[in-house]
Order: structure tokens, then sequence, then C-alpha cells
């Protein structure tokens, strides 16, 4: 799938995907102005035009976004190398929010009536990611 900022000045290229995770948490809703809505793309993604300008929220990963236009684009997971796109990069594809993070820190001022099967707190992923953290 092909997907592109806000002013055109980065292109994004990668393979096709058609789920969303929504993520809830107070960094993510912090930087976007609300929830993350995230596709998970793995390695294979490609940027063409200028480069992204990243910001390193946490030891983990980094958060890119367009220098010209201020386009949110990615979180890259740093010790997995894998990227989560903003699903608003690609009006034409089709895409349907099958995983709800953060539960737990949602605010109370929205809620998604999708019905997600998996839905973790910040405690599941803490579970789930330990190998990853604790080196
Ligand atoms: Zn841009
Ligand atoms: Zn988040």
């Amino acid at each position: 799938m092909k997907g592109q900022c806000l002013c055109g000045a980065i292109q994004v290229n990668a393979g096709d995907r058609s789920d969303i995770g929504l993520c809830h948490c107070s960094m993510c809703r912090n930087w976007g102005g609300g929830p993350f809505l995230a596709v998970h793309c793995g390695k294979e993604v490609e940027f063409t035009g200028i480069k992204p300008k990243t910001y390193q929220s946490s030891d983990w990963a980094k958060r890119g976004f367009c220098p010209e236009c201020g386009t949110h684009l990615f979180y890259h997971l740093l010790p997995k190398d894998e990227y989560m796109l903003a699903a608003g990069l690609f009006p034409s594809q089709s895409f349907t929010i099958t995983s709800q993070m953060y539960t737990d820190e949602k605010p109370n001022y929205y809620d998604f009536k999708n019905e997600t099967k998996i839905n973790m707190t910040s405690d599941d992923i803490k579970a789930l990611f330990k190998s990853l953290f604790e080196k």
C-alpha cells in the first residue's frame, strides 16, 4: 500500500495491511491529540521524498513526522525494528480496528463502538513485552 503525508513531501510504501491497532496511551494522545490508529507494518517500510524527522519518545521507540507539514507518520519499535504507520496516510486502504492497547489509559471523553477481540491494559502489555524490555 502507498501513502503520503498531508503536504506530499514524504511518500511511504508498505505491504498491504487491513488491521488497525488503536492505542489509547497518554503518550500517543499527547503526540497526536487523540488515540493513535496504528497499522502494524513490520520492517518492510520504505520512505521516499524528504527524510522524516524523528523524536525518541522512550528508550525503545521513536516517533516520526513530516518536518514540513507535521503529519504523524510512524511509531518505530526499535528492539524489533518494526513500524506502526498512521492509518490516515492511506486514504484508499480498507481497514478494520482489531485491537485496542492501553485501554486503562483511555480518558472518559470518548468511546469507540468497534468491538475488538484484543483489548490490552498497560499491565497486559508489560507482561507481553517483558522479554523485550528486561535485559
Ligand atoms: Zn508533509
Ligand atoms: Zn500509545
